[in-house]
C-alpha cells in the first residue's frame, strides 16, 4: 500500500532522515522504534504531507505523492489518518461536530451515513454517551480515542500514530492501546511510533529502528525484541524496560 525509498528529509544543513526505504503491506502494522530526536515524528510527518522531502519517493497506493502539492494533500489526507500526542480535538466543537466535520465537510458525503457510522465508531470506544460533549468535559484517554474514531470516519486506507499515548495517565493509556490492537486485528494499515514496548510487540508485523534519521534494523517484532541485531536497538531495549 506505501512504499517509501531513498527519503530525505533535512532542515538547513541538519540532514534528519537519510536515505530512508521501507514498504507497508496492505493490511500490516510497522512500529517505528527509536531514540528521542532520531526522526521519527518527522518520518510521521512527511507521510501525511506535513513536511516537504529533499528527495526520495513516497508511492501510495499506486501513485508517487512525494512531491504532491498542497493541494493534493488535502485530498490525500482524507485517505492517511493521522493521530498526534496532542489532542488535536476542536474545542469549541462537541464530539459528534468534531467527527461529523471531515465526512460531510471535506469529503461531501451525505449526512445520513456519516451519522450511522459515527454512531457504530462511538458504540465501539463505548463513548456513546458522549456525542454531545465537548472535549474539555473528556478524560484525556476519551479524547485520544475520540479523534482516532474522527480519523477512522474518514474511511482512511493507512493510519499513521505518533505517541498517541505518551501524555496519558497510565490507567487510560490501555484503553487507548486495546482500540490500536482492535484496529490491527481488523487489517487497518498502521505505522505507529510508540514507546510501548509491549503493545509493540503485539501488535507490529514488521519494526523498524530508527537511529539518527538511519534505519538502523528492521524485521519482524520477534526477532526485533527477542535477538537485536545491532549494540545500539539492544541498549534501547534494556533503557526502557
Ligand atoms: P521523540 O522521540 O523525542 O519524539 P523523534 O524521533 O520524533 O523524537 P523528531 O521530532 O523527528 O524526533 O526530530 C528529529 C530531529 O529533527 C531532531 O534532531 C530535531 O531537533 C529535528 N527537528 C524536528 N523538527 C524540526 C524543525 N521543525 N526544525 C528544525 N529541526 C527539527
Ligand atoms: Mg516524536
Amino acid at each position: 500500500l506505501l512504499s517509501v525509498q531513498h527519503l530525505r528529509k533535512s532542515y538547513g544543513d541538519h540532514e534528519v532522515l537519510t536515505d530512508v526505504s521501507f514498504d507497508v503491506p496492505q493490511g500490516k502494522v510497522v512500529v517505528l522504534l527509536g531514540p528521542s530526536g532520531s526522526g521519527k515524528s518527522t518520518l510521521i510527518r512527511c507521510l501525511n504531507g506535513l513536511e516537504t522531502i529533499q528527495s526520495g519517493s513516497i508511492v501510495f497506493d499506486g501513485t508517487n505523492i512525494g512531491q504532491a502539492s498542497e493541494k493534493q494533500w488535502r485530498s490525500l489526507r482524507s485517505t492517511i489518518g493521522m493521530v498526534f500526542q496532542s489532542y488535536d480535538l476542536f474545542p469549541n466543537l462537541t464530539v459528534a461536530d468534531n467527527i461529523r466535520l471531515g465526512p460531510v465537510k471535506v469529503q461531501k458525503r451525505a449526512k445520513d451515513e456519516v451519522e450511522q457510522q459515527m454512531d457504530t465508531l462511538l458504540k465501539d470506544v463505548q463513548l456513546s454517551d458522549y456525542k454531545n460533549a465537548y472535549p474539555r468535559e473528556l478524560s484525556g484517554g476519551q479524547k485520544q480515542r475520540i479523534a482516532i474514531v474522527r480519523a477512522l470516519a474518514m474511511n482512511p486506507k493507512l493510519m499513521l500514530f505518533d505517541e498517541v499515548t505518551a501524555s496519558l495517565d497510565p490507567e487510560m493509556v490501555r484503553e487507548v492501546l486495546e482500540l490500536m490492537l482492535r484496529l490491527a486485528k481488523r487489517h487497518m494499515t498502521m505505522i505507529v511510533v510508540t514507546h510501548e514496548l509491549e503493545f509493540a510487540k503485539r501488535v507490529a508485523d514488521t519494526v523498524l529502528f530508527l537511529e539518527n534519521g538511519v534505519i538502523l534494523e528492521r524485521g519482524s517484532a520477534k526477532d526485533f525484541f527477542t535477538n537485536p541485531k545491532t549494540d545500539r536497538a539492544r541498549r534501547f531495549l534494556d533503557s526502557m524496560s
